[in-house]
């Protein structure tokens, strides 16, 4: 009986608004899944590893489908919670599913037409191949190569049809790339041989006295494995056990041959090396600690959501620790978001500390295979899957959790858990709670500073709200002073860029041994160079900012382009000699400190530092174990890391980021510099924190002295309803770029205009953000604020219709144009 043909629709990892159709050849129609991978051809050259979102059997009208070229998995990877989260992300925030596939899935899966073909060994009928058929046959029948080379083939014309075509009459085999990107990695252990008992390792250990050596190996494997005892015996992997019990190869080798010990191989991840976890407890809650637990519990039971607002260093990880427990118990899988992967370095520390080897870590710094190890460890079913706890970075969303029971989202009013370039432009904090909502899971969000989103929806009740005001052992918060840059400027009485009362305390640290914290929101050198006698300040050539000089390099850079050149000391304007730095970033203040401070050691964190994979790691080890006495850094250094001995921070400027031209700039302002205070006095006695400013009266500063977030919270909220801002509203910002300025605005022009008449109020520009070109290219952006309450997805659909007229207008075409959801 004849059966129906079947058809997949595929999810391509492109920008494109719809899924595609391909036929299922008849050999693969038992095997494909949804969720799997397969190859297609899309575009007259290009191979795409896609994945199936259907299968089904509803013939296309318009058009003939292509058929499936291979099928690149045994199992589905991704799973059809994952397929309605990327939905969502992709209606929500105004991009196509594609996008965010491409961001979900690990580089590890993609293809690209990196796949490899060769020869059928079983194909005989070469007679039934056509002649173009016959020559890529020919050339692929010594050596295996990618589709991707043969498509480059000058003399081969439609070579992906003539590949498609021999893959349909099984004359060459596609072979999955991943395979090679993506091997498992291996790792030597040593047991005891089971055949001798414990009555005869004693014989063997009596009649070792002219093997000591061998001896003390044996007696040190005992007590590492807990071999004979009843508490469970422990593996023990060779190279960390050779290293720690300082036992000696020729020793260990001596014992394998005389049978006494046996090795074996286990697979390992490669992300924790297993002989650094250990097992212990979890800390005993304080009582106010375990009170705000019981809240906790009982927020869950009406809401899904709620708001820890602890103070810094008020024992928010250990309650997180606690609920995991909870959750690991019950067998329920758990994702604990970062915003920064600087922290994950701490924070994994403490939890395998507890949970050792279940704990996993995903972010974007891993390299293909780890990535790729962890999708697939997430998703095997129970036995399989070893981690029952992934800390990430916001990416971790993506994972194929199938069991989810609580997402922690730490420090939620971080603004780095937004991705804004490119799209999906998803804010990591929201969507968690459409995740744990399709997992019947709760979540937790925590900070010392909540967002204004957050603390306005935990405090109109949509949120569970429970708050800690007590630091940990009582300790008290730290105290803040606030250090007059203008009047040390007019007396003079400046040390570089540090006030007397600045300077002052870092002596006083550093003799007592104790650490600093130097916190300044720049990086480089300085922001700019001037010259003295013309005034012309370098610009960069494709950007509309000033190049930042960065002295270890000696070069000017843009921050936004990277372009840049050695620093050629004279004005290229006028040939003076006087060009002088302007403004300060970290690098100036740590060269100061090791000018006034040369017998210490200053190290300084931020994106200059720590692009190298480990960087982030060695800095804070350093700094940990006291090889760094001043930590020079930008906001990198303000996220929630615990240092035990720094009982003074500076923060060099305030002023900075208090005049910031932005609607969030005091909100965020506030974030920063209580975050950044929360680092200091941790431990045993009272931190000192010291604010330089020429705005002492800033409103904003005296909440921050106060701690009082709530009065900061409230006076800004007016401002905020009377201009329409969040929370008050939602936001979404369209930008346009293009080389050509008058074609922008014309372009731009019109796309507000039509906006207006179908939305009426609430669209602002087009105006040129603060930097008005990158990259050669110039900016337009035009923002709309729809009203709370208002039908949202209605506003956006309509936005939608008005952006897709605008760009059918060949005009408008080459115009670059992106849409931030609930811009940051
Ligand atoms: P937060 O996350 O609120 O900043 P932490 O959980 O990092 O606070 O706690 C601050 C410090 O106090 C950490 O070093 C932590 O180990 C310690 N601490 C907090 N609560 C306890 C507890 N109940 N028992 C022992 N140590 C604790
Ligand atoms: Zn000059
Ligand atoms: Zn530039």
């Amino acid at each position: 009986m004849l059966q129906p043909s079947l058809y997949a629709d595929v999810l391509l990892p492109l920008s494109l608004p719809a899924l595609y159709t391909y036929k299922i050849p008849e050999n693969y129609r038992k095997r494909i899944k949804p969720g799997m991978r397969v190859s297609v051809q899309f575009g007259p050259k290009r191979i795409y590893s896609s994945l199936v979102k259907e299968v089904h059997t509803r013939k296309p009208v318009s058009h003939a489908s292509k058929d499936i070229l291979s099928i690149l998995d045994e199992s589905p990877v991704v799973l059809d919670i994952q397929f309605r989260f990327w939905e969502w992300i992709a209606s929500y925030y105004l991009c196509a599913e594609g996008e965010v596939m491409k961001a979900a899935l690990p580089a590890g899966f993609k293809l690209e037409s990196e796949s490899k073909i060769y020869p059928d060994p079983d194909f005989q009928n070469l007679d039934s191949l056509s002649n173009d058929e016959l020559r890529i046959f020919r050339s692929i029948e010594n050596e295996v190569v990618s589709i991707r080379e043969i498509t480059k083939r000058k003399d081969i014309k439609n070579s992906v049809t003539l590949i498609n075509q021999l893959i349909l009459k099984k004359a060459i085999i596609v072979e999955e790339k991943l395979l090679e990107r993506y091997r498992p990695k291996f790792a030597t252990y040593i047991k005891l041989n089971p055949e001798v008992s414990e009555i005869e390792l004693n014989d063997i250990l009596d009649g070792m006295t002219r093997a000591p050596k061998q001896r003390d190996l044996i007696m040190s494997f005992l007590e590492r494995s807990n071999a004979f005892s009843d508490s469970g015996i422990l593996e023990v992997e060779r190279a960390g056990f050779l290293k720690k019990s300082s036992g000696s190869i020729a020793a260990l080798n001596a014992l394998i041959k005389k049978g006494v010990l046996e090795t074996y191989q286990k697979e390992v991840g490669r992300l924790s090396s297993p002989e650094d976890t250990q097992v212990g407890d979890l800390k005993k809650l304080t009582p106010s600690q375990l009170s705000s637990l019981g809240m906790i519990h009982d927020c869950f039971t009406p809401n899904d959501v709620a708001l820890l607002y602890g103070v810094t260093s008020s024992g928010k990880t250990e309650i997180y620790m606690h609920l995991i427990q909870e959750q690991i118990k019950q067998g329920k899988q758990v994702l604990y978001l970062l915003p920064e992967i600087a922290l994950t370095t701490q924070i994994i520390k403490r939890l395998q500390h507890v949970f050792g080897s279940s704990v996993g870590v995903y972010h974007s710094r891993l390299n293909d295979p780890e990535r790729v190890e962890i999708w697939l460890n997430v998703l095997h079913k129970k036995e399989k899957s070893t981690y029952k706890i992934i800390l990430g970075a916001r990416s971790s969303l993506f994972l194929p959790f199938s069991n989810l029971g609580l997402i922690i989202v730490d420090e939620e009013h971080e603004n780095t858990y937004k991705q804004h370039d490119p799209a999906p432009r998803y804010h990591a904090r929201d969507s968690a709670i459409i995740l744990a909502r399709m997992h019947s899971a709760k979540v937790l969000l925590g900070t010392a500073t909540p967002s204004f989103e957050s603390y306005y929806n935990a405090r109109s009740g949509k949120f569970g709200f429970i708050e800690i005001q007590e630091r940990y052992e009582k300790l008290q918060l730290p105290e803040i002073i606030i250090a007059n840059l203008k009047e040390a400027y007019r007396k003079r009485i400046m040390r570089s860029h540090f006030t007397p009362q600045l300077m002052s305390a870092i002596e006083e640290a550093l003799e007592k041994n104790e650490q600093v914290l130097l916190f300044q929101n720049r990086r480089g050198f300085s922001p700019f160079i001037e010259c003295d006698n013309c005034k012309s300040i370098p610009m960069c050539k494709h950007c509309a900012v000033s190049l930042t000089y960065h002295k270890d390099i000696n070069r000017l850079v843009c921050h936004y382009c990277g372009y840049g050149y050695d620093n050629p000391g004279n004005c290229s304007n006028c040939g003076s000699q006087m060009v002088k730095t302007r403004g300060f970033g970290t690098e100036m203040i740590e060269d100061e400190i090791g000018i006034h401070f040369p017998d210490i050691r200053v190290a300084r964190m931020d994106l200059d530092t720590t692009r190298r994979k480990r960087s982030y790691e060695k800095i804070i080890n350093d700094f940990e174990g006291n090889r760094i006495q001043v930590l020079v850094g930008t906001q990198m250094i303000s996220k929630g890391l615990d240092f035990k001995n720094v009982y003074l921070v500076g923060i060099l400027n305030a002023d900075n980021m208090l005049n910031f031209p932005d609607f969030r700039a005091w909100e965020r302002s506030f974030q920063l510099m209580s975050q950044v205070s929360g680092r200091a006095g941790r431990t045993k006695k009272r931190g000192k924190v010291i604010i330089q400013t020429s705005n002492p009266e800033h409103p904003v500063i005296r909440d921050v002295i106060h701690n009082d977030y709530d009065h900061m919270f409230r006076a800004q909220l007016m401002d905020r309803k009377s201009f329409s801002y969040p929370p008050y509203s939602r936001l979404i910002r369209i930008s346009l770029k293009h080389y050509d300025i008058k074609k922008l605005d014309q372009a731009s022009g019109e796309l507000a205009e039509s906006l207006r008449k179908v939305l009426m109020i609430g669209i602002l520009g087009p105006e040129a953000p603060i930097i008005s070109r990158i990259q050669r290219k110039y900016i337009k952006v035009i923002l709309i604020k729809i009203e709370k309450g208002k039908q949202h997805s209605k506003s956006k659909d309509r936005v939608m219709k008005v952006v897709k007229e605008w760009s059918k207008n060949p005009i408008n075409r080459p115009v670059q144009l992106s849409i931030d959801v609930d811009p940051m």
